[in-house]
């Protein structure tokens, strides 16, 4: 597993997808900058997001608000006061943790060992195998386990005065059962809030203290009677957004996933009170319709619904993906009731209302929201797409998967030599191509070591001309994930092309 995830860190940097940020002054840690193909297979990820809940629906628009937002609207929201990590600190290693990710990675720990028993006794016993009395003569590890559970849903909203000791306390058994750091010495648990401050103004004593906004849906509350009144919005409407966010993450790792500067796809979905639960279950299955609809396959997906709930919300799950290092949250799906829309009015002293004339009533709107990470996505569609494959020929191939709509690139057009007035056409080809497609030229190397290249690069089509084309204007069209190829006319190349990679 960690081998896989170095493998996908490597390839990322080495085909010109991700780079560490500020790499020549030795990194800028959990900031990453995307390079000449990771910035073409992000902007196709917004995109497609942006496609399907903007461009398909009548009552979705768009807004792009600022970073920088007035510093009162973090107090409205709850994050000056609720939005802190609880950190733990190793006193023999001086190492920093975030208490929660800890108990996690213990939690799985265990769980696999769990696994791994099970199989055991199941090849044992055969048929007569029943996992669940397994379990229970298991009972110290069933009893950690159940433990460490119960403190994980009592992490994500801020965590009460005794709570904290119970995580150290709990840190330090875990530590016993399943030593992680090899170590039993730890401080308090402490919480630290996660926003990033700034300043506006030049001069020491008219200068605000701001934030660097940790999520884009404030944005879209402040702006919600602004975008409802200029678009005539009728209630349940939405309004998207795609943006950064800055969080000061204390536990920076897992290359992308986990950034200090992300950005966020964001839905606010507005509705009457009364109707969030219905509406909460079909913007599930929205949005999970959606990650099915990339063919990442179905197994890498799962449902996580929370049993204790942040202060602003009525229901919560998470849609989790098969990362390289387990199932963890690529989406978040909130019922987030009038929460802000209240706050906001409470704290601005401005009605947030709309008139909904069907009932004849004005009333503050509630919420379902639908939040994605694009880097988390971005993770998820490069890390599943990287595969080593083993070939007929006794050979091994890398090749990225990426979906054909993603893809950064999608065709690479290779002349079979630099001779003979092969260039020309390729270079004809692509100004053909250029208008609809991302299409490259490659002239170097022999035309087997091209394939492979883009192959491991994700271009699912490699467009060859040969002396044949000369002849009869036609060219091979390879298929990345099958290898395969075909004779076809240069003047199909747009439809074929098209039938793969149009969204
Ligand atoms: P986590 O528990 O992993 O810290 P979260 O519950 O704080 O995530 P939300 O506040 O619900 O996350 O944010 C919505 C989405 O934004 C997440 O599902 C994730 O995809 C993305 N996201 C949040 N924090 C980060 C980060 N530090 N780096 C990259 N993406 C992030």
């Amino acid at each position: 597993q960690e081998d896989d995830f170095k493998k996908v860190i490597s390839h990322a940097k080495e085909y010109g997808y991700v780079f560490q940020s500020s790499e020549i002054y030795d990194g800028l840690s959990a900031v990453y900058d995307y390079a000449q193909n990771g910035v073409e297979l992000k902007n196709n990820i917004k995109e497609y997001w942006w496609k399907a809940m903007v461009q398909m629906n009548e009552n979705i628009v768009g807004i792009d608000s600022a970073i920088l937002m007035h510093p009162t609207i973090w107090k409205a929201s709850g994050h000056v006061d609720a939005f802190n990590d609880p950190l733990i600190d190793n006193k023999d290693s001086k190492k920093r943790y975030r208490a929660d990710v800890l108990i996690e990675d213990h939690v799985a720990k265990i769980e696999a060992k769990i696994d791994k028993e099970v199989e055991k006794a199941a090849k044992r016993f055969g048929d007569a195998f029943d996992k669940e009395q397994f379990l229970a003569t298991n009972p110290r590890v069933v009893e950690y386990q159940e433990k460490a559970s119960s403190i994980l849903k009592r992490m994500g909203t801020s965590l009460e005065a005794e709570d904290l000791e119970d995580v150290k306390n709990l840190i330090e058994e875990l530590e016993i059962v399943c030593p992680l750091s090899g170590s039993k010495n730890w401080t308090e648990v402490k919480q630290f809030n996660l926003m990033f401050g700034t300043k506006i103004g030049a001069s020491a004593e008219s200068a605000m203290d701001l934030y660097l906004r940790p999520e884009t849906a404030q944005g879209i509350f402040v702006n919600f009677l602004n975008v409802q009144k200029s678009g005539r919005m009728k209630i349940p409407f939405g309004i998207a957004q795609i943006g950064k966010a800055f969080r000061n993450e204390i536990v920076a790792r897992q290359f992308i996933f986990r950034q200090r500067e992300f950005e966020q796809m964001e839905l606010q979905f507005f509705v009457r009170p009364g109707t969030q639960k219905e509406w909460y279950e079909q913007w599930k299955e929205t949005r999970i319709k959606w990650h099915y609809s990339l063919g990442l396959g179905q197994d890498n997906y799962r449902f996580h619904d929370h049993d204790k709930l942040a202060h602003y919300a009525d229901a919560a799950a998470d849609i989790e993906f098969k990362f390289p290092f387990g199932f963890k949250e690529l989406e978040g799906i909130h019922s987030r009731t009038d929460f802000d829309l209240s706050s906001h009015e409470k704290f601005s002293g401005k009605k947030l209302q709309y008139f909904d004339p069907e009932l004849n009533e004005s009333y503050v709107p509630y919420v379902v929201e639908t939040s994605i990470g694009v880097d988390r996505m971005f993770l998820a569609v490069f890390a599943n797409s990287l595969q080593e494959e083993e070939l007929e020929n006794g050979t091994s191939r890398t090749v990225l998967k990426i979906p054909a709509v993603l893809a950064p690139t999608k065709a690479a057009v290779l002349p079979l030599v630099k001779k003979d007035g092969l260039p020309e056409i390729a270079h004809e080809i692509i100004e053909d191509l250029k208008w609809d497609f991302k299409v490259i030229y490659d002239e170097k190397d022999a035309v087997g070591r091209r394939y492979r290249r883009q192959d491991a690069v994700g271009t699912p089509f490699c467009i060859t001309v040969d002396h044949q084309t000369l002849e009869d204007k036609t060219v091979t069209i390879r298929h990345r994930d099958t290898m395969e190829q075909q004779r076809v006319s240069i003047s199909d190349l747009k439809t074929i092309i098209s039938k793969e990679v149009d969204m």
